[in-house]
């Protein structure tokens, strides 16, 4: 029997029903916007410019610098890297998985952070949000209140840009890149 498997921790991040968790006033809203046009400018209004985090490396000392403010007592970190499959097979935007290895008798956890790699060319408070998100599983695994809690500690704006990630999401998928 091996213990050197990945367990990936469900994300509530689907690629598909982007808004579906948002009330029907919110999602009119966003429907307007799309109907008018008005998407994109939205995006670009609020979010002009992108960040230059741009490979594996740079996005590990990122992640490892929100980690050593908010959460340096948390399980450590062994791997974060960019994923292009992840959005695809996992239906994800980000994941965490940690591989148990047994030393000895005992087990040891190697965690790792894969982020798709969608944010590689987007707003930095767009990586930012799922970075959190990430981190906040090395504590939390289940998508509860304390997690949430954890996310906005870290990030105070959490909620919105969750859901302007998802706006952005729903640009990519009608009418392509706005950056
Ligand atoms: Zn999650």
């Amino acid at each position: 029997m091996s213990f050197d498997f990945l367990t990936p921790i469900e994300c509530s991040m689907p690629v598909h029903k982007y808004l579906s968790h948002y009330s029907p006033e919110l999602q009119q809203q966003v429907k307007t916007l799309i109907d008018e046009n008005r998407l994109a400018e939205s995006l670009l209004s609020r979010y002009p410019s992108t960040h230059d985090i741009g490979n594996d490396q740079s996005l590990r000392d990122y992640v490892f610098e929100l980690k050593n403010d908010y959460m340096k007592k948390s399980s450590p970190l062994s791997k974060v890297v960019y994923d292009n499959r992840i959005h695809v097979i996992n239906n994800a935007l980000g994941l965490h998985s940690y591989v148990p290895r047994v030393q000895g008798n005992k087990v040891k956890t190697k965690n790792e952070i894969r982020i798709s790699s969608v944010f590689k060319k987007a707003p930095e408070p767009f990586l930012k949000m799922i970075a959190v998100h990430e981190l906040a599983h090395l504590k939390e695994k289940s998508h509860d209140k304390a997690f949430y809690r954890l996310c906005t500690h870290m990030l105070p704006e959490y909620h919105q840009l969750e859901f302007d990630v998802r706006l952005y999401l729903v640009q990519l998928d009608l009418n392509g890149e706005i950056y």
